[in-house]
């Protein structure tokens, strides 16, 4: 079982919208796909043609953004109809897009031809997530018996946002599960109980609510609004402390940060995520802040292996600063060599500038 996850909502170079994909028993799904997540999608290799579905958590603009576009490569890659499964509202999204893609569908056909092209492969098969039952935890959305391959959805609290799931994917005893938009809830922490890998999102609260006070204080209508704005998301995400809760509560293996907010621009900043929380010392797993193209393995012994930390080099000030301390501390030692003391600083600088150069090698990652 793979999992390869992009995503934030906020707009940063080298992160794109949400988009969480899970490959395993011969399916391939993706959960949400928010703008310009198809060219990770493509960047990273996978076989959009062989799409098994995609399923959104809810519709808020950054999670569904890239439809139509992974929907026509999905046909221009030989597969039919593509499956779209979320809860109530799937329907007018997709007829949304259905429309907005229809002169494309026509330019293609034209130009290419139908016998390549099919025109009844294109679109969608919606399927609409009913209401969790009373009583029930979770709904089946997708099994394969074959393969025991299964997916189950579960309402979440993006509130107002209703209805919003997350989702648990099962394979063969092995379990990840998606948290999709949500505070702190009970059926996230019972959903996501045991799993292998829960992919979580988070909010930085500190840093969001020092930003709307600075963005206040400047008292223009435009930093003003940006304030409102910066205030509403506080109270329907997860704060950091809360998702290292709810992995300690659910008992998770492992935890990767995800739909970061404020997102995160290089390694310095990711660590800040983790300034103003404490990994509670009941749990023992492992929290990792989330970048675009990171790959993850859940081997059928449970172990769980980062095949990839990132699809392009994100800007390590470690790195940077361990390389231009190496050549000063070299610079000083040349110049300064009759002198003892120097020397013995420059020396000492320089393992010191060099320890950071190696620890910070490009696929380090920020983890708790
Ligand atoms: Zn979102
Ligand atoms: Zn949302």
């Amino acid at each position: 079982m793979c999992i390869y996850r992009t995503g934030s909502p906020l707009i940063q170079p080298g992160r794109v919208g949400p988009c969480t994909a899970i490959v395993g028993g011969g399916h391939f799904f993706l959960v949400d796909c928010g703008p310009a997540s198809f060219r990770v999608i493509r960047f990273l290799g996978l076989p959009v043609g062989r799409l098994s579905g995609i399923i959104f958590t809810h519709y808020h603009s950054d999670h569904i953004g890239d439809l139509g576009e992974i929907m026509t490569f999905s046909w221009i890659g030989g597969n039919s109809k593509l499956a779209v499964y979320g809860p109530k509202g799937v329907r007018e999204v997709v007829n949304g897009f259905n429309e907005a893609y229809s002169l494309d569908k026509g330019y293609r056909i034209a130009h290419h031809g139908a016998d390549i092209l099919p025109p009844e492969n294109h679109g969608y098969v919606i399927h609409v997530i009913p209401p969790v039952p009373e009583g029930r935890d979770n709904i089946i959305l997708f099994r394969d018996n074959t393969s025991t391959f299964t997916i189950k959805g579960f309402e979440v609290n993006h509130y107002p946002v209703k209805p919003a799931y997350g989702y648990r994917f099962e394979f063969n005893g092995r379990a990840v599960v998606v948290s999709g938009d949500t505070c702190k809830c009970d059926s996230l922490i019972k959903n996501a109980f045991k799993c292998d890998l829960l992919i979580q999102e988070a909010i930085c609260c500190e840093v969001i609510g020092k930003m709307a006070k600075v963005f206040k204080s400047r008292g223009h209508p435009n930093t003003k609004r940006q304030a409102k704005f910066l205030d509403d998301i506080l109270d329907y995400h997860t704060p950091v402390q809360d998702g290292f809760d709810v992995a300690a509560a659910a008992d998770v293996k492992e935890m990767v940060f995800s739909h970061l907010v404020p997102t995160p621009q290089n390694m310095l900043l990711e660590n800040i995520f983790f300034l103003y929380s404490r990994k509670p010392t009941s749990w023992k797993g492992t929290a990792t802040i989330g970048a675009d193209g990171m790959i993850f393995t859940v081997r059928e012994n449970h172990t769980i292996q980062m095949v990839s930390s990132a699809l392009v080099k994100r800007p390590n000030p470690y790195r940077l600063a361990g390389q231009i301390g190496t050549v000063l501390a070299g610079f000083l030692y040349y110049i300064a060599r009759s002198n003892p003391n120097a020397k013995n600083v420059s020396i000492f600088a320089g393992a010191a500038a060099l320890l950071t150069w190696f620890r910070s090698q490009p696929d380090f990652v920020s983890r708790m």
